[in-house]
């Protein structure tokens, strides 16, 4: 009978792990990808639109493009998951398969920060981008404060890099001097996962540019251009630009993959503890100590889903193989004109290795390629 194999979600792992099988696998093995999205568009996209160098209709690619390489793509919202029958519903239809991978990111809950909405423009939000744009170009004098308010989050450079992204902008636009930057963050450091060395690298770029970083400032209440954090302190904005906390698609909760308020937790290996039911990327939480996990990024759902597809091809052509996610990654650090990059080999014996490589032109060139090359794969 043929054998099919069902990814929910077509983002960053969805798509590498889609791709890996489809190259290593003949066409009597039935791929299918779904998603509630019918484009793809990489995160990093949207500090693009703040700095006004892409637009998000020019960056999206359609979905539907993979079914030209024989890849079955659904444009339906996932409602159920039985992990047990691997059975998982949409709206419209049941589809039942031999492999199931789970990629379906992470969602934004705002509501967890009473006056959170309403009070801030969201970083991370798509329709939120152009117009934090809209307000850095108005500008001229005043207070800009970025807020981190539940951890873990998606891409833990991204909230410095726009910090410095608006900090470049506003000395373009003569009104830096006249501008507060501050940034407030629950963790003591600026990047935990990368440790104290790269954090205090980070912190160093930050402090040159005048944008002061404040630690252990956990939010609980948001009022009209006010935080409020746990210790009784507060901070006066004029314009606030958050990362509200994360949570996991309600359905891998109510389907008891995670418990409500986590992820799903795998090891190296992702599976979730159903036979042939896989979790990757920024949905699952994989520990490397007891206190640090791999960060939700997207060149690791990249990596574990390359793994996890490995590990499907191996029982198919019954190799012998079982790969497991090797940790290794990166992320690029932008600001202005420059980038740097952080390298993390977050399973390196006995400890991870991270590091902070200098801000440099030719970081910033490889990060384009980095979307560019896997568009081209992918889709
Ligand atoms: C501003 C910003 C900059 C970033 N920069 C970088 C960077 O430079 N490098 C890097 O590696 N990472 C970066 N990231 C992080 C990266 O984008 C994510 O970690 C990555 O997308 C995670 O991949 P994923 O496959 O786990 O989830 P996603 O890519 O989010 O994909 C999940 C997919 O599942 C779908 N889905 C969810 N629920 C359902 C449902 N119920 N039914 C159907 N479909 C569903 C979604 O529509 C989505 O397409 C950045 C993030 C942000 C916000």
């Amino acid at each position: 009978m043929q054998k099919h194999i069902l990814i929910l979600g077509g983002g960053f792992g969805g798509l590498a792990a889609a791709n890996e099988l489809r190259s290593n696998l003949s066409a009597d093995v039935k791929i299918t990808v779904i998603d509630k999205k019918d484009y793809f568009m990489m995160d990093l996209v949207k500090l693009w639109i703040i700095k006004g160098t892409r637009k998000f209709e020019t960056s999206k690619r359609p979905l539907q493009t993979i079914t030209k390489k024989g890849i079955e793509f659904v444009n339906e919202q996932v409602v159920a998951i039985d992990p047990k029958q691997r059975k998982v519903k949409t709206a419209s239809g049941e589809f039942s398969c031999d492999f199931l991978i789970i990629a379906m990111g992470v969602e934004l809950g705002p509501e967890k920060i009473p006056g959170l909405n309403g009070n801030c423009l969201v970083l991370y939000d798509l329709e939120d981008g152009p117009k934090i744009r809209n307000e850095i170009l108005k500008i001229k004098s005043g207070k800009i404060a970025f807020a981190i308010t539940g951890m873990p989050y998606k891409c833990p450079p991204a909230p410095f890099e726009a910090a410095l992204i608006i900090d470049s902008m506003l000395k373009g636009q003569k009104v830096r001097e006249e501008i507060e930057i501050d940034f407030y963050s629950p963790a003591p450091i600026t990047l935990p996962a990368a440790g104290p060395e790269v954090s205090k690298q980070l912190l160093d770029i930050l402090e040159q540019q005048n944008i002061k970083f404040h630690g252990n400032c956990k939010t609980i209440l948001v009022e009209k251009n006010q935080l409020k954090f746990e210790d009784g302190t507060s901070a006066k904005f004029d314009l606030l630009i958050a990362i509200p906390p994360h949570r996991a698609p309600k359905t891998v909760y109510e389907c008891g993959l995670a418990q409500e308020g986590a992820y799903i937790p795998v090891k190296r290996d992702c599976k979730t503890g159903y036979d042939k039911v896989y979790a990757i990327g920024d949905v699952t939480t994989m520990m490397v100590t007891d206190k640090i996990a791999v960060p939700k990024a997207g060149i690791f759902a990249e990596g574990q889903g390359i793994a996890v597809a490995r590990d499907i091809i191996s029982q198919i052509k019954k190799g012998q193989d079982a790969p497991i996610f090797d940790g290794r990654g990166g992320c690029f650090v932008e600001m202005g004109n420059t980038a740097g990059y952080v390298y993390v080999d977050m399973f390196a014996d006995p400890n991870p290795i991270t590091r902070l490589d200098k801000p440099t032109q030719e970081h910033l060139v490889e990060k384009e390629k980095f979307e560019k090359e896997r568009l081209e794969k992918w889709l």
